[in-house]
């Protein structure tokens, strides 16, 4: 099958991914989504430009490296912190603080820190590359795995994605494509032939409150699972449950309804409870996290959620 060799850019791909669709499987990590969600967990993914991370934990001190990243800093952003312990060790060293506001992004302090306390979250990439780093972990794929394309929003590069699902089904591998449903319906149209399975987001049925929590309106994302559900391809709904903000009986109740609406073409139904692990994320990137009064909901709750899923004879599933 033709490919063409187009460029990318990502921001991590994991092995022995087991939640990322069936079997053992490799997951692709994109840059770049169009939508904002207020419990991103992966904040890092958001943006398209690569990031600037900070782990204070493996900072020796600027002493240690001779102030490498301070000297580094065409712009003066990075100073030295107040006295503070090395890792696993009584001496205290002088790490370092970023003021973001000054920050231009450049990512020279990464390329001089030896430790990687300071890191760059992403890189460019091409299909071929990424393709010959997924041929690797081929043998984990024997039953019933494969390669997940996440983000981010994988169709927001979808050349990228659209050729490494091509390159990757040519060698027999299954795929899924980790998708908000928020790209041109057309695009999903070239690129079902070559996808298993979608794992297809639904987080809020009301528009208004759509665009509230994650930036865009919803009736695009609903147009595209009708449009996908209708052309044959296969989806598993993923609802990350999110307290206060989605989980109302109502809306419960529609997004059961709507998954109903879609037919066979729904494999499974994820209820994803919120869980908080993304939130160290944002410290390393000098933001701010936006939910930290929301707690996860109890196991009861989410048992009782299930159950209107389950009255409709979907299949469904916490987690
Ligand atoms: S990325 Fe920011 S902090 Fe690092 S060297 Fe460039 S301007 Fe300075
Ligand atoms: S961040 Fe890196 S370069 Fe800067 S002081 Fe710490 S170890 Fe040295």
């Amino acid at each position: 099958m033709e490919y063409t060799n187009a460029p990318g850019h990502i921001y991590d791909i994991q092995g022995y991914a087991v939640h990322d669709g069936p079997g053992i499987r490799t997951t692709v990590y994109t840059k770049g989504c169009p939508l904002k969600c207020l419990w991103c967990h992966s904040p890092e993914s958001q943006r398209h430009q690569f990031e600037l991370g900070y782990l204070p934990l493996k900072c020796l001190g600027a002493d240690l490296c001779e102030n490498a990243c301070i000297k580094a800093c065409p712009e003066g952003a990075i100073t030295r912190d107040a006295p503070s312990k090395l890792m696993g060790k009584d001496q205290m060293v002088e790490k370092i603080k970023i003021d973001r506001a000054k920050c231009s992004g450049c990512l020279k302090c990464a390329d001089a820190c030896i430790t990687q306390s300071l890191y760059t979250a992403g890189w460019n990439t091409t299909v071929d590359e990424v393709y010959t780093r997924l041929m690797k972990d081929v043998s984990f794929f024997e039953n019933g795995g494969g390669v997940t394309i996440s983000g981010g929003e994988c169709m927001a590069q979808f050349d990228f994605t659209l050729n490494l699902c091509k390159r990757l089904k040519d060698s027999g591998i299954h795929i899924c494509l980790d998708t908000t449903g928020f790209a041109p319906t057309a695009q999903y149209g070239e690129i079902m032939p070559y996808a298993d399975l979608f794992l297809y987001d639904l987080k809020h049925m009301d528009s208004y409150h759509h665009k509230k929590l994650t930036g865009v309106p919803n009736e695009l994302i609903l147009d595209n699972a009708r449009f996908l559900a209708r052309n044959g391809a296969a989806l598993q709904v993923r609802y990350p449950m999110i307290p206060k903000l989605n989980d109302s009986a109502e809306n419960i109740r529609a997004t059961a309804e709507f998954c109903k609406e879609l037919g066979d073409a729904v494999q499974l139904v994820q209820l994803l409870p919120y869980h908080k692990a993304g939130r160290t994320k944002y410290e390393r990137l000098g933001w701010r996290y936006r939910l930290t009064n929301v707690e996860p909901p109890p196991e009861s709750f989410m048992e009782k959620a299930l159950e209107v899923f389950k009255a409709l004879e979907l299949p469904c599933q916490i987690h």
